[in-house]
């Protein structure tokens, strides 16, 4: 079964240096490899399946609604999206959702819907994005040129003019960076492939109030810590502060590509007929199954279950921390937790999938924790216990 492994680097490209893993099944916070092995998946499929792997509810109205109808275009109307999109609209601060296949394609469509906006309100040359070092926000070309991150931009000029750069978490900065040709300020409520960086207590209030007061709408790319991952249905409502535009994907259908652009009547209005479009966005298929996503997260049980494992994880990580050498710092909210190094984490993230954990690291240093929001304590335990082992030999 290694065949896997062979054929995929002989015929895929080799933009992702994978593990030797080849996953077969998954059920609940498990998954199995072509050998049998059982892994606990704190991983997620990076923060995607909220609800865990082999959901009944999701997977039986996949294969019902494949039954039924698989795609007929956004020419007609399709009751799956019809429904998902006034659940999300009931549940949040937006009047109106477009939906497309992927986080990147979200905010392409809330970068072009932010543009639009300021070009019918304020004509043009009104087009300038305020961003976020070490923000991610994706790999097209625009969703690139946002991110804060030098090493994924290297080599691709050049890139889309338009954007600007601040420290997270600096007001100050924000301010500064405003001029009479900035529409927008792009920002993560909590920064994902940055670090699990969180928001200091008044930095999104402030971003908002500075939004409001030079007339700039404010964009959160919640791609990665919508759709429960906090322990709120949205990161920002912790912070009791809702932007103009939302972003959503990866978690969103648990697993089938589905992206969300949501934003107020006002901001909507801009995207008029032909101002945008997705020949497979929000497809019935995966719109029935993000319907069962929003509904079983909305039911609250879930959501309880992430902010209560998720305390009892943080509070455990903190303690093993302080008895190994080598932990700089463990923070997180909700299922999104991370451990920053003081070493290179990629043994660790081997050595752990040796004992049976899969678990990711980013930036280099930071192991990052996002497992099902379904994860109970006891699976908590068995990886902690594993991962006090591993990290005492380092
Ligand atoms: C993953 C991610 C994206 C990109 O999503 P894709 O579906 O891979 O295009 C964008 N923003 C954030 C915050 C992400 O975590």
């Amino acid at each position: 079964m290694t065949d896997y492994i062979e054929k995929t680097s002989k015929y895929v490209m080799g933009t992702y240096s994978r593990f030797p893993l080849t996953l077969v099944k998954g059920q609940g916070s498990r998954v199995w490899d072509d050998q049998g092995k059982e892994y606990l998946d704190f991983v997620a499929g990076i923060a995607v399946c909220n609800l865990g792997h082999g959901h009944p509810a999701v997977t039986q109205v996949i294969a019902a609604q494949a039954d039924a109808l698989v795609h007929v275009s956004n020419l007609y109307y399709t009751g799956p999206m019809a429904i998902l999109a006034q659940g999300l609209v009931e549940n949040s601060f937006a009047d109106k959702v477009f939906f497309g296949n992927s986080g990147a394609e979200a905010n392409e469509g809330a970068i072009k819907l932010a543009r639009k906006y300021s070009y019918d309100h304020f004509g043009p040359g009104r087009h300038e994005i305020i961003c976020a070092q070490n923000s991610f926000h994706g790999r097209t070309l625009a969703t690139l040129s946002a991110t804060g991150q030098d090493k994924v931009k290297k080599g691709f000029d050049p890139l889309m003019p338009g954007f600007s750069f601040v420290p997270y978490n600096d007001l100050p900065a924000l301010a500064e960076a405003v001029t009479d040709r900035t529409c927008a300020v792009l920002l993560e409520p909590v920064l994902g492939e940055g670090g699990v960086i969180l928001p200091d207590r008044d930095y999104l209030k402030g971003a908002k109030s500075l939004c409001r007061t030079d007339k700039l709408l404010l964009i959160f790319d919640e791609v990665q810590v919508g759709m429960g991952r906090t322990g709120t249905l949205f990161a920002h409502q912790f912070d009791d502060v809702a932007p103009d535009i939302m972003t959503l994907a990866k978690a969103l259908a648990n697993g089938l590509p589905l992206g969300a652009v949501l934003a107020t009547e006002d901001v909507a209005a801009s995207f008029t007929p032909g101002a945008h479009a997705s020949t497979f966005g929000g497809g019935p298929v995966v719109a029935a199954a993000a319907g069962v996503v929003l509904k079983t997260l909305i039911d609250g049980r879930v959501l309880d279950n992430c902010r209560q494992v998720g305390e009892y994880f943080i509070n455990r990580l903190r303690s093993l921390g302080n008895k190994v050498n080598g932990v700089k710092d463990v923070r997180g909210r909700g299922l999104i937790i991370g451990m920053e190094l003081e070493y290179d984490g990629t043994e660790v993230v081997k050595e752990m999938m040796q004992r049976g954990f899969l678990i990711n690291c980013v930036q280099t240093n930071v192991l990052r924790f996002v497992p099902p929001l379904i994860v109970t304590e006891q699976e908590v335990d068995l990886l902690l216990a594993a991962l006090e082992e591993v990290l005492k030999t380092k």
